[in-house]
């Protein structure tokens, strides 16, 4: 199946978009006429470009107010239909979108409309071109594919055919199986768009809010089963407007939307009754059971507090690598390890960001096809040099350049920490963590839909929908993921300033993206009291804090004062209960989490976030002000 993108999608100059579109491994783009019109070049040299560089221009768009019109103005618009088919001959396409009326004079009527098609066919076919017809969700008389498709049925004419778009149809709730009554030959061309579901204006909606197949709430994988069980065999194809999208990085985009596309293709295949799994390109998304390592890059003085810290968490020294100045430290099932290696991509992660994380391995049920299914969906392979007695783990880049291994239990992990690293003699007695609960990245606001749609490609992982957190200085959007058992849970939390607490993060470590860490206790309460006698310093939280919650949930006082003396967070949700501690910021602004759910607690304690963002921002130094 051939995969195409409108220019229109990707931000930049005309050049620009067409060296995105081909580097992300597009088959072909929509010309969306307003970029040709701003690109100063000859329409035959445009084609010839775009060709040159292994596409094909599978449509041009749009061509609007055609239908239903009144004499003079009907004669008119054929006039303009022949101008646009002399440049579509230049440019070298065959196939024009024609999307449905919103001139005031366009009189309705479907047998109108489709005795103006028949005619258009007939003009079309005598230069070997097709006409595409697309009911828009606001046009003036027919706004539903099932009205678009009656035109093109009554117009009966081989060069017309109906042009679906599932924005047009999901945004208006028609249901998409009406799709499969249409012969599969009479549609010409296909468009996908998700959208995040927002109650607003369709038109409005539709030019600032679209977004890639996956990253919204539309149900476009049952729009393209539909289309799929017509028998359509043409090009897929991306129509994305998008604000944050239209000052994005072009490649970034482009490369989200092949990724979605991709994504989405295999849905339909492992759910469309007919289709066989065996026609599957790539490995099913890879199920995750858990997070198998996190790894700081640091040195110096640094590295040492963080190790002081981890020592302070009840962490374990447990081992050193042979070969690397690289120590592991453990605790339950968590394992963190410290590089601080002068050469190879932790000191560059180093070096560029200052102490953060630069990998994370995640264990999977198998970690070969995980990293198969990574590549299949356009993530690039990490290599770096292995030593003698090292072993290779499949790795991929991951968000803001970190590092993503895979581990499985042939990969690991015991056979890792085995054979690549000797014991250390120090133990500690912990403080009752067992568990990497979630990992929190931060990054700009524009970033967050790559970031969300990179994770639930790739992994068995489901989001809830964003949430907005308020910090004293400016808004922090908050989106989770999470597998379906809780095994791996990502937050991702979006900056749109860098006075907030992220943005700052952001801003001093050059756009690292792991901010904190949360463990897992089964026992908070005993947790804090091992902490406090290995002088872990938690973030102190204001009084008022502990007034509030004692107005608002039913706690005992003794469970309150427990509360307040631990400096612990706590949280409701219907299904169970949340406990939160934190660590005081280091390092620019990370911090770690200590958590316990009860019983199917699924949030992240959102609530308690202002307050643990202005406790953190009582700590931190602000910028420009001397140190008291
Ligand atoms: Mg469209
Ligand atoms: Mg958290």
């Amino acid at each position: 199946m051939k995969t195409s993108i409108a220019t229109i999608s990707i931000s930049g100059n005309f050049p620009e978009k067409l060296e995105a579109i081909a580097a992300a491994g597009f088959d072909g783009l929509e010309i969306f006429e307003q970029d040709f019109i701003a690109h100063d070049g000859d329409p035959r040299d445009v084609g010839q470009m775009i060709r040159d560089m292994g596409l094909e221009i599978t449509l041009f768009q749009p061509f609007r107010d055609f239908e239903g019109l009144p004499e003079p103005l009907r004669a008119k618009a054929f006039d303009r239909a022949e101008r646009k088919f002399d440049l579509m001959q230049e440019l070298g396409t065959d196939l024009v979108l024609i999307c449905s009326s919103c001139h005031p004079a366009a009189l309705g009527g479907i047998d109108r409309a489709a005795a103006d098609f028949h005619e258009l066919g007939e003009r079309a076919a005598k230069r070997g071109l097709r006409i595409g017809f697309e009911a828009l969700a606001w046009g003036r008389h027919i706004n539903d594919h099932r009205d678009a498709w009656e035109v093109v049925r009554r117009a009966e004419h081989d060069s017309v055919g109906i042009i679906l778009d599932s924005f047009h149809t999901l945004a208006r709730k028609i249901d998409p199986d009406t799709i499969r009554r249409i012969p599969g030959d009479k549609i010409f061309f296909v468009q996908l768009a998700d959208a995040p579901a927002i109650d607003m204006d369709l038109l409005y909606w539709s030019r600032h809010f679209r977004n890639m197949p996956g990253e919204g709430d539309l149900d476009v994988t049952a729009f393209m089963r539909a289309v799929m069980a017509t028998g359509y065999d043409g090009p897929i194809s991306l129509e994305i407007f998008n604000d944050q999208f239209r000052g994005g990085h072009p490649k970034t985009i482009a490369r989200d939307g092949h990724r979605s596309l991709l994504a989405l293709m295999d849905d339909v295949i492992r759910q469309s009754a007919g289709l066989p799994n065996s026609a599957a390109t790539m490995p099913a998304r890879a199920k995750a059971t858990g997070v198998s390592f996190v790894e700081f890059a640091s040195a110096g003085p640094e590295a040492q507090h963080l190790e002081a810290l981890l020592a302070t968490l009840g962490f374990t020294h447990a081992a050193n690598h042979k070969s690397k100045n690289l120590s592991l430290w453990t605790q339950g099932e968590i394992r963190i390890l410290i590089n601080c290696e002068v050469r190879g991509y932790s000191s560059s992660a180093y070096n560029m960001h200052g102490t953060s994380v630069c990998d994370i391995g995640i264990s999977v049920e198998n970690a070969s096809e995980a990293v198969e299914r990574a590549k299949a969906l356009g993530a690039v392979a990490f290599q770096q040099p292995i030593d003698p007695g090292q072993l290779n783990i499949p790795a991929i880049r991951g968000q803001s350049g970190s590092v993503l291994h895979f581990i499985d239990e042939t990969s690991g992990p015991s056979s890792v920490w085995d054979v690549e690293f000797t014991e250390h003699p120090r133990s500690s007695k912990g403080a009752g963590l067992t568990r990497v609960d979630h990992i929190a990245q931060t990054m700009s606001y524009d970033e967050m839909l790559s970031g969300s749609l990179f994770y639930t490609t790739l992994f068995d992982m489901g989001k809830t929908p964003m949430v907005d957190v308020i910090d004293p200085d400016g808004l922090v959007r908050s989106q989770a993921l999470a597998s379906p058992d809780g095994a791996l849970r990502i937050t991702l939390n979006g900056a749109e300033t860098h006075r907030t607490m992220a943005g700052s993060f952001l801003a001093e470590s050059f756009n690292a993206s792991v901010q904190h860490i949360a463990l897992a206790t089964e026992d908070i309460f005993t947790t804090a009291e091992l902490l406090s006698e290995n002088g872990f310093q938690p973030l102190p939280i204001s009084s008022n804090y502990y007034a509030d919650l004692a107005a608002r949930f039913d706690l005992g006082a003794a469970t309150l004062q427990e509360l307040q003396r631990n400096n612990i967070l706590y949280d409701e949700d219907g299904q169970g209960a949340f406990y939160q501690m934190y660590s005081r910021p280091f390092a620019g602004g990370m911090f770690f989490e200590i958590v316990q759910r009860t019983s199917e607690y699924a949030g992240y304690g959102g609530p308690n976030a202002p307050f643990r963002i202005a406790a953190q921002k009582r700590l931190m130094r602000p910028k420009g002000m001397p140190r008291k």
